[in-house]
């Protein structure tokens, strides 16, 4: 087992742009760090540079208190697991994992053994005898990380490896990878464009940022935030985290500070007005303009105890079944909540009503080019506070499509 360090990595490709503009990062020994970010904005790469498959252009790699940039893929200790299962179809399950150490001249009864506890470690026993073809995706996706476990590696690497499956089995897989971490404690590295697998699986998430319509590439290759997945969701350094962590996305409106009944709160449309917990009133100054954050789980319906601070007209409802997608018209702008289905009954959609916003899930950031976050309302009480107390959603899951690292050995 090993941590990494990663100091100022720069990666280009040719002449182009750096695809990545000065990476630093501490994986801790043990640690399951997930890499997220969207689509074309350098996992890969990142991940690839780890593994020794791509070069970088500057920058210095440690796994654990070694200085890798020259060492061989095959000689760095890791296994990587890819999208695809890269099993091979002509072997039994037995000798896709055993392979890698045949390869490499172990011992059979040292063979046999490795592959005996990661075959019932991954409830693979009844296959081993089988070949590829004879199992499920989900099955495939078991041996191929069955072959990256034999390796006993220091670090894992996994890219994308729920991408090719369906919905109901990517929530399965993910169980199953959190489950293995637990047992096998070794560092991971996983990267996804989905927040949700993000979310679920890392106990620390590392941000990255991609292109976007307003700026191009310019703010494209930066680590924006890393930490735990509740830091992320409760207190993003900007906007692009916060759009990008909590599905469905936060809501964003142009507002502005006013000084009502000699306190400082956030006016909206007309004459609505959000108040604004000290944290938040301290780091504003009347007139300011600025941009109001609001989770679509964070609203409730206005109610005697909840008088309305938001005045909106509804416009469409998606039913989900316990809760709804409720989107509103507010003024010129979209805005989203998330509701419980019962609380609904009596609301149609074109119908004006009354929303709660409580100071506490409040969320301002700066009208600047990177969006940066002024302050939060801190969250209401009870909420969870780390990823160690949140609920049993945020405990875990899993999948993976291994495929060992010799592998990364062949691709070389
Ligand atoms: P992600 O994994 O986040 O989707 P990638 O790491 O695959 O993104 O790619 C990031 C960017 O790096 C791409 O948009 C592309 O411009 C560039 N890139 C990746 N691989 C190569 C390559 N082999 N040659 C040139 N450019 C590349």
């Amino acid at each position: 087992m090993a941590g990494l360090t990663l100091k100022n990595i720069i990666k280009r490709y040719g002449n182009a742009e750096p695809t990545l503009k000065g990476i630093n990062l501490d994986i801790r020994d043990g640690e399951f760090l997930v890499l997220v970010g969207p689509s074309g904005c350098g996992k890969s790469t990142l991940l690839r540079s780890i593994a020794g498959l791509e070069s970088i252009t500057s920058g210095d790699l440690y796994i654990g208190d070694r200085r890798v940039n020259d060492v061989h893929p095959k000689d760095r200790d890791i296994a990587m697991v890819f999208q695809s299962y890269a099993l091979y179809p002509h072997m039994t399950i037995r000798r896709n994992m055993a392979f890698g150490l045949e390869v490499r001249k172990m011992p059979k009864d040292e063979i046999d053994r490795l592959v005996a506890e990661a075959s019932q470690m991954l409830g693979l026993d009844e296959y081993l005898d089988k070949l590829p073809k004879m199992l499920s995706g989900g099955q495939r996706q078991r041996v191929a990380m069955g072959r990256a476990i034999v390796r006993r590696p220091k670090v894992f690497l996994f890219d994308e490896p729920l991408s090719n499956l369906d919905a109901a089995l990517r929530t399965q897989m993910r169980v199953e990878i959190r489950r293995l971490h637990k047992k096998l404690k070794t560092t991971i590295i996983y990267v996804t464009h989905d927040q949700v697998e993000a979310m679920t699986l890392a106990d620390r998430i590392a941000v990255l940022s991609g292109r976007d319509k307003e700026n191009g590439t310019k703010n494209a290759g930066y680590l924006q935030q890393v930490g735990t997945p509740l830091e992320l969701f409760q207190r993003p350094v900007n906007k692009f985290v916060a759009g990008f962590i909590g599905s469905p996305s936060m809501n964003f409106l142009d507002a502005k500070i006013e000084v009502r009944n000699g306190k400082k709160c956030v006016a909206l449309e007309g004459w609505d007005a959000i108040d604004l917990t000290q944290e938040c009133a301290d780091a504003v100054k009347d007139g300011q303009e600025l941009c109001l954050g609001i989770r679509p789980q964070d609203v409730i319906l206005a109610d005697a105890s909840h008088p309305a601070n938001m005045h909106v007209k509804v416009d469409v409802i998606e039913t989900l079944g316990w809760e709804c997608h409720v989107h509103f018209k507010y003024g010129e702008h979209q805005f989203l909540a998330v509701i419980e289905a019962q609380k609904l009954a009596d609301i149609k959609e074109e119908q004006e009503v009354g929303l709660y916003v409580a100071p506490e899930v409040v969320h301002l950031f700066n009208h600047d080019e990177h969006g940066t976050a002024i302050a939060h309302g801190g969250g209401l009480k009870g909420e969870p506070k780390s990823s160690n107390d949140a609920d049993p959603h945020f405990t875990a899951l899993n999948e993976v499509i291994a495929s060992a690292s010799d592998e990364i050995s062949d691709a070389n």
